[in-house]
């Protein structure tokens, strides 16, 4: 039962990258189910495809395109796309993202830059199709995703911070040059999420026990994209620049122990 109204976002139309799976589905079904007509985008076709049945089988008016959010011809297209069949766009949400643990030693610059390319650069990409197509007319919000581990660092995640971080500043970028323009641009700063997809490939079953986060547990796909409603609504409307932090209060204590050398 969720504690927002049910028309919440009645009327508006979302863009949800990385929408087929994870936090990206639970954000695209959250927003659906408070009113909003949905469009995802990622690479995968037959996970969209699923996903959007899945959508669909919840009610919500959903479609999808298959999109690499780093390549900015694609990532245009789709947007205007959406814009077309739905007639307007209204909430982006940058979710999409690359993960996999590795030491800083054993890192490629490939395998950096593939990291930053998609979160970065992937983030960048699409708000600003966004805003050029459609909200620097018409006002919006956009919601990016970022991560927690970025405001102390983390061992094998030298990539996913470095990437994250750029999420953060230039989310607040986009926030004072487009505020003239009616476009919010706020951030949801996740903590581990249980049963995601990104976590597994990181922590793998260590989420049981988590006495270092102040409310004992980790969290939901749901707690998180409860977030990402509350900042794409007009109950937010005079957020912007922001960064939500729905952590349990993880990053504020230290439950790290640092690599030693062998
Ligand atoms: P996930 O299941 O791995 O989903 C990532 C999504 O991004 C996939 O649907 C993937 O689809 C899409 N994607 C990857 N590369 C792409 C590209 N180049 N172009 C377009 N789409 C692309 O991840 P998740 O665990 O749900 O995480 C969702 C978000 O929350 C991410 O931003 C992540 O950094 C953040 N986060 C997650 C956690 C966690 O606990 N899981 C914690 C902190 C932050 P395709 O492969 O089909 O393209």
């Amino acid at each position: 039962m969720s504690p927002f109204r049910a028309d919440l976002l009645a009327g508006k139309v979302a863009l949800v990258t990385g929408g087929a799976t994870g936090l990206g589905l639970e954000v695209a079904g959250l927003l659906g189910a408070h009113g909003a007509r949905v469009a995802i985008c990622s690479r995968k076709e037959p996970n969209l495809e699923a996903a959007v049945a899945q959508l669909r089988g919840d009610g919500v008016d959903a479609i999808f395109h298959v999109c690499d959010v780093r390549r900015p011809d694609e990532v245009a297209a789709t947007v205007e796309k959406v814009v077309e069949q739905f007639g307007r766009l209204d909430i982006v949400v940058n979710n999409a993202a690359g993960n996999f643990p590795a030491p800083i030693s054993g890192l490629s610059a490939n395998g950096f830059k593939a990291v930053v390319d998609i979160d970065l650069l992937g983030t960048y990409n699409v708000s600003k199709a966004a805003y050029e197509s459609w909200l620097h007319q018409h006002g919006g919000a956009i919601v990016n995703i970022s991560a927690a581990i970025q405001y102390r660092g983390m061992a094998l995640q030298a990539h996913v911070v470095s990437a994250k971080a750029g999420v953060d500043a230039l989310s607040r970028a986009c926030a004072i040059e487009w505020g003239a323009d009616g476009v919010r641009v706020n951030v949801v700063a996740p903590g581990a999420m249980a049963g995601t997809e990104g976590v597994a490939r990181i922590a793998g079953e260590d989420l049981q026990a988590m006495p270092h986060i102040p409310l004992q547990r980790a969290g939901t796909t749901t707690e998180v994209a409860q977030a990402v409603l509350f900042l794409a609504s007009d109950a937010a409307s005079y957020v912007t620049g922001a960064i939500v932090v729905v952590d349990g209060g993880g990053w504020l204590t230290s439950g790290e122990s640092a690599p030693r050398s062998t």
